[in-house]
């Protein structure tokens, strides 16, 4: 049976976790306002006055289905930056 205090996490994985906890979703201005994204994800994403998707301000994005926003989004509008 291995020792539980001998266990160590590669550092690069830990830089990894870090990275993607801190990310935000952002939308550029190749969206079109299908809102897909709202529908998909009306927690994150909300259509402005414009008629452009706005990203919404979250404690965390991870597990708000921006994954799947960004797979839907006809015209690769959205994607993943380091906050
Ligand atoms: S899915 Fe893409 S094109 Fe549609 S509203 Fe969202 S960001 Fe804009």
């Amino acid at each position: 049976m291995s020792d539980p205090q001998s266990t160590s996490i590669d550092p690069a994985k830990i830089s990894a976790i870090r990275s993607a906890l801190g990310r935000v979703p952002h939308v550029n201005e190749s969206c079109i306002g299908c809102g897909a994204c709202v529908a998909i994800s009306g927690t994150v994403f909300e259509m402005n006055d414009d008629g452009m998707s706005i990203v919404l301000s979250c404690d965390s994005y991870e597990w708000l289905d921006v994954d799947d926003a960004i797979a839907a989004c006809p015209v690769n509008a959205i994607s993943w930056r380091n906050s």
